[in-house]
């Protein structure tokens, strides 16, 4: 298939790898170093615009920070933006954790020119795009998520149409809150018990034989704080962008939530704390920071 493929970032340059892999792919991204780089290691093409990407492209896919950024690279400036390229009966799938409102009005936009759309985040990390066990959450009609499943197939293991568009956001939203909480909350936790003499390994092996466990306790933190590893794959900026995200959605729907709110208002304050290129599991550093424990071993 004649692929388009829009932001080479973290996640999206090994789900696009893996595109490249099966068919003919073309790409744009934002700094064109990278857009050339990339095109280098697999042989696809680079474009001069986002709207060369969609011109002649049955699907476009884009891995963008947030909703904004994919409305503007649609839009572009001077008649360069992607909608302008793209064709009637095209399909574009949206992979950006993004705002459920958004994904609504872009799709809206795009069925007007009889263009498809999905928004279909994805979680499982960037070793899980590279190996091609991402999940992915779809919001879209049952007719492009028909059309759109072999390509999601590529770098996909469980594929769930979970509503209409906008659903899929809203998922990928509510679960990343999740993982928030289960950072703030070991965070707490592990510190409280270093200094009560238990050490974080011992807590961690317990924890995890038991009810609590969480896919933090389980695999982040064992493998990238008591490692002291701290590897830098999925910025603590754009889960602070996805906590944001969800607690706007609960408010629009009308339901209170003092639990993510607060988690919220820590998220925010500790990407301030560490800056727009800190990981997300680098929230612990202020745990330790302020215990004045070092959670290693
Ligand atoms: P990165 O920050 O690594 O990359 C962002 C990409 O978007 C880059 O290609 C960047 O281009 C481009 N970009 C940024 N701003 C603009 C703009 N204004 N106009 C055009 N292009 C722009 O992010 P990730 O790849 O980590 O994340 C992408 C999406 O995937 C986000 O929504 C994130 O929440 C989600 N996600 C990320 C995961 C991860 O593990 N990293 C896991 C699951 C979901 P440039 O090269 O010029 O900076």
């Amino acid at each position: 298939m004649e692929v388009g493929f829009i932001g080479l970032g973290a996640i999206g340059h090994p789900i696009a790898k893996r595109l490249a892999e099966q068919h003919r792919l073309t790409v744009w991204n934002r700094t064109v170093e990278r857009a050339q780089a990339f095109a280098d290691e697999t042989g696809a093409t680079v474009a001069a615009s986002p709207k060369e990407v969609g011109t002649g492209a049955e699907v476009v896919l884009a891995c963008l920070p947030n909703s904004p950024e994919v409305e503007a690279v649609l839009a572009g400036t001077n008649g360069d933006g992607l909608a302008e390229g793209l064709e009637p009966g095209a399909l574009v799938i949206d992979l950006t954790s993004g705002i459920p409102s958004s994904s609504k009005r872009i799709a809206e936009d795009l069925a007007a020119k009889q263009v498809a759309y999905l928004d279909a985040p994805v979680s499982g990390g960037t070793s899980g795009a590279a190996a091609g066990t991402l999940t992915v959450m779809v919001g879209g009609s049952d007719e492009a998520f028909a059309r759109a499943l072999p390509i999601l197939q590529v770098f996909g293991k469980r594929i769930e149409h979970v509503g209409p568009v906008g659903a899929g956001h809203a998922l990928k939203a509510v679960h990343n809150s999740l993982i928030a909480l289960h950072l703030f909350g070991l965070g707490e936790a592990l510190t409280t018990l270093a200094k009560a003499g238990v050490t974080p390994r011992k807590a961690l092996d317990v924890i995890n034989a038991s009810n609590g466990k969480s896919f933090v306790s389980e695999r982040l933190i064992p493998e990238r704080v008591l490692t002291r590893e701290w590897p830098r794959t999925f910025r603590l900026a754009l889960l602070d962008k996805d906590v944001g995200i969800a607690r706007d959605l609960m408010a629009d729907v009308g339901v209170e939530a003092p639990v993510l709110g607060l988690v919220s208002k820590l998220l925010h304050e500790a990407a301030l704390t560490l800056g727009d290129e800190a990981d997300h599991v680098e929230v612990l550093r202020i745990h330790e920071r302020r215990a004045g424990v070092e959670l290693s071993g």
